[in-house]
């Protein structure tokens, strides 16, 4: 399989525009240029970074992305920012259906997948998040959150939309609070979005398609959580906010 192993951050809604800066460049210090692409490394910042950040990253091989889009091309509509001015700052990248997004902003299944439309027409790649609330792993039916917010979200794609997409997996008791999924636990879903990938579309684009872990992931946790054959990397919160921590990680993604 060609998927390619990725640390994502994402930086929420901290950090002014100075304070981001320059952990980019502390980022960008540690980790060196990265020649070795397989290995990829994003920073999703606040929009208001977006430009400065692309442009202290630009030819270092990392890659930055937003944390949300529109889902309309363009027009009046206060406050909000399209896919395409995203890709305009410089960046590659956005996340789309992110847990906070979901529950803290009403955004549905259908508008996450016109999101990541969207996006895959203005050119960028899209990370979509995935995940179940602690209720509902407690009733076991964890799988079936996922495979409706999988099918309803984004396996309406074609084929050839779906190849730049990323996938990640944020059980959302995890996300803040401390508590992550057992490697076990992350395996074992990982591996089931694997086996709906290939249901949805075919076995090699499941095979290369890259699933990542969030929730929790600091640096002491990140090598066995990784170490699952169907984790592909990281995508990291809170940890993301301090330059050692991050790059830690990155370090433990074999
Ligand atoms: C996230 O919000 O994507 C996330 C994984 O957060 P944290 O690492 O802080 O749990």
């Amino acid at each position: 399989d060609m998927r390619k192993k990725i640390i994502a951050g994402n930086w929420k809604m901290n950090l002014g525009v100075g304070e981001g800066y320059r952990l980019a460049g502390e980022i960008l210090r540690m980790l060196g240029k990265r020649k070795d692409n397989d290995k990829g490394v994003i920073l999703c910042t606040p929009y208001i970074h977006l430009k400065g950040v692309s442009d202290i990253l630009n030819g270092s091989g990392m890659g930055t992305g937003a944390q949300n889009c529109s889902d309309k091309i363009d027009g009046a509509l206060t406050g909000e920012i399209s896919a395409t001015m995203i890709l305009s700052t410089g960046a590659q990248w956005v996340i789309i259906g992110h847990s906070e997004r979901r529950t803290l902003f009403g955004e549905d299944d259908a508008l996450l997948f016109r999101k990541t439309n969207a996006a895959l027409d203005a050119g960028l790649s899209v990370i979509f998040c995935c995940g179940e609330v602690l209720n509902e792993r407690e009733k076991g039916i964890h799988f079936e959150t996922v495979r409706r917010q999988l099918t309803d979200g984004l396996f309406g794609l074609p084929a050839t939309k779906f190849g730049k997409v990323v996938i990640a997996y944020e059980p959302v008791w995890a996300i803040g609070s401390g508590i992550t999924a057992s490697p076990a636990q992350a395996q074992e879903m990982h591996r089931f979005i694997r086996k709906l990938i290939a249901e949805a579309y075919n076995e090699p684009t499941a095979g290369n398609t890259t699933i990542l872990y969030g929730g929790s992931c600091k640096s002491s946790n990140a090598a066995e959580l990784f170490a699952g054959a169907d984790v592909d990397g990281g995508l990291i919160g809170g940890a993301s906010l301090k330059a050692t921590e991050f790059c830690a990680i990155v370090g433990s993604l074999k």
